[in-house]
C-alpha cells in the first residue's frame, strides 16, 4: 500500500509559495483570530504559524478573552478585516455562543476569507467557480489527489461527513473534478457497503478508527481527514490505517496527511490573496 505523504505536498505548494513570493513587492500578513483558550485552537494556531514562517510569509495573532462581547468582538474583528497591512484572516471557530458567529462570516471580507466562511465564497465553492477561497482541509484532499496523480474523473468517490467544513466543500470540490460522489452521514443506512463500493473514500467523520478495511474496497483509495485520539491517547484517523495493508492501494496516515496540507493551502491562499490586492 502507497502511504500518501502530506510532506510531499506541502513541499510541493512551498515551492509554488516562494516562486509567487518573488513576485510580490510585500511579505503578505495572515492574521489568525482566536477568541478564549481552547487547546485544539491553540495547537492549530502554532502549526499555522510555524508552516507559515517557513514559508516566508508574516502571521500575526489576535486574541481575545473568552467572555469578550458581541459587540466589542465585532469591533475589533471589524479594525482587523479593514486593516491594510492584513491580507487574509483565520478565524478559529467555534466562537463563543455569546458572539454570533453568522454575523462574523457576513462581515469578514471575502478577498481576506482564507478559509471560506464568507456566503460568497461558499457559493462560489458550490457553483464551482474558483475565483474564492474553498475551506483550507477541503482544498487538501484534492491537492493530494492531484500531487498523487489519483484519476478522479468519473470515480466513484464516497465522502463520510457532511460538515460545512470539509463533507459538503470537498464533495463540491470533487463534483468539480468530475467524480461521482456519494456523500453520507450519520443517517446513512449501509455506510460500510457505501464506503467498499467506492474507489475513492475520504472521510471526515471526526470518529476514532471508525472504518476499517471492510470499509475499503479491494484497491481503493483512503483519504482521512479526520484527527482523534485513540483508547491510548495517542492521535489517529477515522480509518483503522493498520488493517488497510492488502486491501487499500494508497492511504493517508494521521498525523502526516491531510492535516500537514491543510496549513500549506492556507499558504497558498494568503499569497492568492496577496495577488487579489
Ligand atoms: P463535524 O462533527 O462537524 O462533522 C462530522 C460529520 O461526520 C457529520 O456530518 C456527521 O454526520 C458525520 N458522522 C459522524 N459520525 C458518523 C458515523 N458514525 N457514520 C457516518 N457519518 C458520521 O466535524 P468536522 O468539523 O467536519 O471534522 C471532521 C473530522 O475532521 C474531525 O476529526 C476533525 O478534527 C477533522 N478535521 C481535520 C482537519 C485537518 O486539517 N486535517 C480540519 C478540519 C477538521
Amino acid at each position: 500500500m502507497l502511504e500518501l505523504r502530506g510532506k510531499k505536498v506541502s513541499d510541493g505548494i512551498k515551492e509554488y509559495v516562494s516562486k509567487e513570493l518573488e513576485t510580490l513587492t510585500f511579505v503578505p500578513k495572515l492574521a489568525i483570530v482566536r477568541v478564549g483558550e481552547n487547546p485544539d485552537d491553540m495547537s492549530y494556531e502554532r502549526g499555522a504559524t510555524k508552516k507559515l514562517k517557513s514559508f516566508g510569509l508574516d502571521v500575526a495573532s489576535y486574541v481575545f478573552p473568552q467572555d469578550i462581547s458581541d459587540e466589542d468582538f465585532k469591533k475589533a474583528f471589524k479594525d482587523i478585516n479593514e486593516d491594510d497591512e492584513v491580507t487574509g484572516i483565520l478565524l478559529l471557530r467555534p466562537l463563543p455562543r455569546t458572539i454570533n458567529e453568522k454575523d462574523i462570516e457576513n462581515m469578514i471580507d471575502p478577498k481576506k476569507d482564507l478559509d471560506g466562511i464568507s456566503p460568497i465564497n461558499i457559493a462560489k465553492v458550490f457553483a464551482g467557480d474558483t475565483t474564492g477561497f474553498s475551506p483550507c482541509t477541503a482544498e487538501a484532499v484534492i491537492e493530494v489527489l492531484k500531487a498523487y496523480d489519483i484519476e478522479l474523473t468519473g470515480k466513484r468517490v464516497t465522502v463520510v461527513g457532511r460538515s460545512m467544513v470539509v463533507g459538503k466543500p470537498v464533495s463540491m470540490l470533487l463534483l468539480k473534478e468530475n467524480a461521482t460522489v456519494t456523500m453520507t452521514h450519520t443517517r446513512t443506512v449501509d455506510l460500510k457497503k457505501t464506503c467498499s463500493d467506492a474507489e475513492i473514500v475520504i472521510t471526515a467523520a471526526g470518529r476514532a478508527k471508525m472504518l476499517n478495511s471492510d470499509y475499503c474496497g479491494q484497491d481503493a483509495v483512503m483519504i482521512d481527514v479526520g484527527i482523534n485520539v485513540d483508547e491510548n491517547g495517542k492521535l489517529c484517523g477515522d480509518v483503522d490505517y493498520a488493517t488497510l495493508d492488502g486491501k487499500a492501494s494508497a492511504a493517508t496516515p494521521v498525523p502526516g496527511g491531510v492535516g500537514t496540507i491543510t496549513t500549506a493551502v492556507l499558504a497558498k491562499h494568503l499569497i492568492q490573496a496577496a495577488k487579489m490586492r
